[in-house]
């Protein structure tokens, strides 16, 4: 898409002060999302304006599935999983009819700006919205991925790792009374963080992640070298999006017919990774983002995502959030390699 203008604050005419603000979550559920709406709501509590909640992501927005929240609707969900506006993914809000569709629902309620709770997706279809009704958005990323510019950390990614942790430290118990040899896919399509920083913190001994095609070869030569040194079980952790080109059960496969010697077992983690009760990093990074986010409207700015570099709350351009990657580090690809051997 395309961008004439520069959305980084947009500034909306003065008489027109907000009274009403919508929050949403949309894409993948994330842990934090919670938490990020209850700061929304609370936020605009104590600076007196009305909250909104939309159920079902764009598809509620376009349906009108809306409720008044109260600082009181969001107590106890700070410590929960998944998200109380539920999440959807909205075909409808992809044409023009839905999104026309979805801005009566948004006059007709009189809520002046929106906050969307998500991944890049999510901010395309809100930058979207702006492009067509100059209406006020502001992003907060939440997805366990975190492969969103302009943020250290988004909002799920730690509590994530830590399940994927935890996971692949369980099967190396059973791994390592085994002599087995482990395959264990996680998340990540097109973004190897979660694979690479699970990777080193449960200690696998290779990491194949979508950024850097490491060849089959590498990890033929890899797996002699662990057993010319006498590990007898081993953990490799596979992105989704790894770019070898085989899944993890064909890659299981053909490592399975090189070295007959290994028992070999392949574990697929899978939407256990997507639940659970947040971090105590995701609760405070959500608490902070929600906040901003709403202060971020008050300023009249839009068209941004709110994020945290550096520990300070930060704002991007959504147009630069979605386009401009997030890069690998390649010092982590170099840790992971030397506390591998
Ligand atoms: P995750 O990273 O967890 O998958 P996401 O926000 O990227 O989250 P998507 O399913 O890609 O998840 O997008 C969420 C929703 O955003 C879509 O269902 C759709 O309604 C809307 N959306 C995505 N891309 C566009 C687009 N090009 N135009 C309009 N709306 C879009």
């Amino acid at each position: 898409m395309h961008l004439k203008v520069t959305l980084h604050y947009i500034f909306l005419p003065m008489n027109e002060p907000i009274k009403k603000i919508a929050v949403l979550t949309s894409g993948g559920d994330a842990p934090g999302m919670n938490a990020a709406i209850r700061a929304v709501v609370r936020a605009c509590t104590y600076y007196r304006i009305e909250c909104v909640g939309v159920y079902r992501g764009y598809q509620g927005l376009i349906e009108g599935d809306f409720e008044l929240l109260s600082a009181r609707h969001v107590s106890n969900i700070i410590n929960k999983g998944g998200t109380i506006l539920k999440s959807a993914r909205s075909n409808e809000f992809r044409t023009v009819e839905g999104r026309v569709k979805a801005h009566n629902s948004l006059k007709e309620a009189g809520i002046g700006a929106l906050i969307v709770i998500g991944g890049d997706g999510t901010f395309t279809g809100g930058l979207r919205f702006i492009e067509e009704f100059n209406f006020p958005i502001v992003g907060i990323p939440g997805t366990i991925d975190n492969d969103i510019y302009g943020t250290d950390n988004t909002i799920g990614y730690d509590t994530a790792l830590n399940t994927v942790v935890e996971a692949i430290d369980k099967i190396r118990d059973t791994a390592s009374s085994h002599n087995r040899l482990f395959f264990i896919e996680v998340m990540g399509r097109d973004a190897g963080f979660i694979a690479l920083n699970s990777g080193i913190g449960a200690g696998a001994e290779e990491i194949l992640i979508p950024e850097k095609d490491l060849g089959l070869d590498r990890l033929v030569e890899s797996l002699k070298n662990s057993k010319e040194k006498g590990k007898t079980s081993s953990i490799i952790v596979v992105s989704e999006g790894d770019k070898i080109g085989k899944s993890v059960f064909e890659l299981a496969d053909y490592i399975n017919e090189n070295f007959p010697f290994y028992d070999i077992r392949v574990s697929v983690l899978g939407h256990m990774q997507r639940g659970g009760s947040p971090s105590c990093f995701d609760r405070v990074l959500a608490s902070r983002l929600g906040v901003a986010a709403v202060e971020a409207l008050l300023d009249r700015s839009t068209g941004i995502m709110v994020g945290v570099t550096n520990n300070q709350v930060t704002k991007v351009d959504l147009d630069k959030a979605i386009k401009m990657n997030n890069d690998i580090s390649l010092e982590l690809l170099k840790v992971a390699e030397i506390t591998s051997i």
